[in-house]
């Protein structure tokens, strides 16, 4: 079977990244009968240098078409003081929100080679292993109304609207509990029921849907709660499912724990399984064009995209494998405390890869 992919290099490290996802992508076609029909396009700063649009209608439609889209990162300096529409940014929400990818999957894992990377104390978060499940398409960052207006005596007033369906609740809580299913079977919603109506819905709703599903231990936490817990001990976690902007603020932190953010992918998917695989990382403008950028998180969205939306999980256990036996050997980039370059963790994944 030929999969279609759309590969979206975007900005800063974006391009020096993906071009090492790419290469693995090349020797599972080379090596392991793996067939695909690659599309490139522009996203971010690219769109709006290329087409005048961070995200040109053209790259829409190729994303429509393709099973699963590979995004390295958008923005930079360069694009940060044109009018909000056109900022790199809003490619990225515009395109989660044409493809309707609503549920957001960000895996936060210590590898035990990293354990010294991380800022926490090793038996504190030794074994990690979370996976997040974030609302991605709702909440308050696409509620209307939304703006800057001025008020009678002339002060200016900012304002967002934190607004959830049931049915949006419904399907990324179903997507949580199918993760949950597949893992410990223990869910942790985070909300902010006891101040937010909105948090209150989300919380009955989740509640209906893990009682009718079965079998599933659910438990809720308040958003302030989950932070500090997820600092104290995050390893009772197993998998946490959220709204928009919590899911932000957690799973940064929670990819804190593991030491580097330049190792971790994520998955935006839709009700199809159609998904968007980027790492969670942004462009790195302050590393861009030297090289030293990891490309590991680009490689493991690479094995993601494999799993979730191409049904290859056979080739997405070669890649992770593949990935902790380069660490196990020591390989590292800067953000690791090591030396290597882009491409030379790149070619070390490969070399695995070849003989696994
Ligand atoms: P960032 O994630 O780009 O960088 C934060 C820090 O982590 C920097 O010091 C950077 O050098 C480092 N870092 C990031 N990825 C790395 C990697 N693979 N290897 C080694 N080090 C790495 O976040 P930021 O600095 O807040 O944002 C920079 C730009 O990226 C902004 O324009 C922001 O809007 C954008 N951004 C984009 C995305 C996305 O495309 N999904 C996500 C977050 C931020």
């Amino acid at each position: 079977m030929t999969h279609n992919l759309l590969i979206l290099e975007g900005d800063g490290i974006g391009p020096e990244i993906v071009a090492e996802a790419m290469k693995v992508v090349d020797c599972l076609q080379s090596d392991y009968g793996f067939q695909a029909e690659i599309e490139h396009g522009l996203i971010g700063g690219a769109g709006v240098d290329g087409a005048g649009d961070p995200l040109p209608e053209a790259t829409l439609d190729q994303a429509k078409q393709a099973d699963a889209i590979l995004l390295g990162a958008v923005g930079g300096v360069k694009w940060d003081s044109l009018e909000r529409p056109m900022r790199p940014e809003q490619g990225l929400l515009r395109i989660r929100a044409g493809l309707d990818l609503f549920a957001n999957l960000r895996p936060a894992i210590l590898y035990p080679e990293l354990v010294d990377a991380s800022t926490l104390k090793p038996d504190v978060v030794s074994g990690l292993d979370i996976m997040i499940v974030r609302e991605l398409t709702g909440g308050i960052y696409f509620g209307q109304p939304r703006g800057i207006r001025e008020l009678e005596n002339g002060e200016k007033e900012g304002f967002n609207t934190l607004v959830y369906r049931e049915s949006e609740v419904d399907r990324i809580t179903r997507v949580a509990v199918d993760v949950a299913k597949k893992r410990s079977s223990t869910l942790c919603s985070v909300d902010k029921a006891n101040v937010l109506e909105v948090s209150e819905l989300w919380r009955n709703k989740v509640t209906e849907i893990c009682d009718e599903v079965g079998g599933i231990n659910l438990s809720h936490m308040y958003v302030d709660n989950a932070a500090m817990q997820l600092i104290r001990e995050p390893k009772q976690f197993d998998v946490i499912v959220t709204g928009n902007m919590f899911g932000d603020i957690l799973s940064d932190a929670a990819a804190m724990l593991t030491g580097s953010i330049g190792m971790l992918p994520s998955a935006s998917l839709n009700s199809d399984n159609k998904g968007m695989y980027e790492p969670i990382h942004g462009s790195a403008p302050d590393i861009a064009g030297k090289g030293i950028a990891n490309p590991l998180a680009t490689i493991l969205s690479v094995a993601m995209m494999l799993r979730y939306s191409l049904n290859e999980g056979e080739l997405a256990d070669k890649i992770e494998t593949s990935v902790r036996q380069v660490l196990a050997d020591g390989a590292r980039t800067a953000d690791l405390g090591g030396s290597m370059t882009t491409s030379e963790m790149g070619n070390a994944v490969i070399t695995v890869l070849k003989s696994n």
